[in-house]
């Protein structure tokens, strides 16, 4: 049973618009359920899994922020909180069908879960546990694709796996036109020139800084999450 993977650790990006399925609820069970028992099959394939949750799905800043005088650092901090919520959720998932887990969130929380020290995440990972990073990069005006961008360069993961509910990046808006075609491998640089809604920039750059590969990719679809995760080709790659 001595095959290798592509990927030896990843960080698995999971924004909170994935998280809500088609639900009208915050969060879908069966979305973080599907999660949970695909990276149960690859951990036990030996590949170590970190996450980075979003919480769009609750709470966005951006959005928020001006809105009755609320300023857009608190907004973003709300924001931060919100993507807590979504790790103990995913984390509870995950336990509840034997996964060992771990929450690091950025700023303490002490009796939630653990503040983020990286060496120590390293070795939960070492040991086979998946660790959910919560509350981004800890600070306001970023995202949490930076956070995952961030966590996957501190940690060493070879790839960032960022899960959507689309198939990969298209040329145009697949929802609008239904002749947008979808890329299987663009560049860094086609992603930032042409401006494609892959990541924000500054999460782009960072990858392209640390030659950090993207993987985009539907979560939706049965098996994708396990695919991705053991290197197979789905969505769309970006690196180079
Ligand atoms: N956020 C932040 N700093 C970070 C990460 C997130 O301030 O490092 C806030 C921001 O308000 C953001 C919200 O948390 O809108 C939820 O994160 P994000 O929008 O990235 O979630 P996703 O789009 O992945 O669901």
């Amino acid at each position: 049973n001595e095959q290798s993977y592509r990927w030896q650790r990843v960080l698995l990006k999971v924004s909170g618009e994935a998280l809500a399925g088609d639900q009208m609820q915050n969060i879908d069970p069966k979305v973080t359920m599907a999660i949970a028992r695909e990276v149960a099959t690859v951990t036990r394939l030996g590949i170590e899994v970190a996450i980075v949750v979003g919480g769009g799905n609750i709470f966005r800043g951006s959005s928020w922020a001006g809105c009755s005088g609320l300023d857009r650092s608190s907004a973003d901090y709300i924001g931060m909180l919100a993507t807590v919520m979504n790790a103990i959720f995913l984390q509870a998932t995950m336990e509840s069908i034997g996964i060992p887990t771990r929450v690091q969130t950025a700023f303490r929380m002490s009796e939630v879960a653990e503040p983020y020290i990286r060496r120590r995440a390293i070795r939960h990972l070492e040991k086979g546990r998946v660790v959910i990073f919560a509350a981004g990069t800890g600070n306001p005006f970023f995202t949490t694709d930076t956070a995952a961008a961030l966590r996957c360069a501190e940690i060493n993961a070879q790839v960032v796996l960022k899960a959507t509910n689309v198939d990969g990046v298209y040329d145009d808006d697949p929802k609008h036109n239904p002749n947008a075609r979808l890329l299987e491998d663009l560049t860094y640089h086609e992603v930032t020139s042409k401006d494609l809604s892959v990541m924000d920039m500054t999460a782009i750059t960072l990858c392209q800084e640390n030659n950090i590969p993207v993987v985009v990719f539907n979560l939706s679809k049965p098996g994708n999450i396990a695919k991705a995760i053991k290197g197979e080709r789905v969505g769309t790659l970006i690196g180079g």
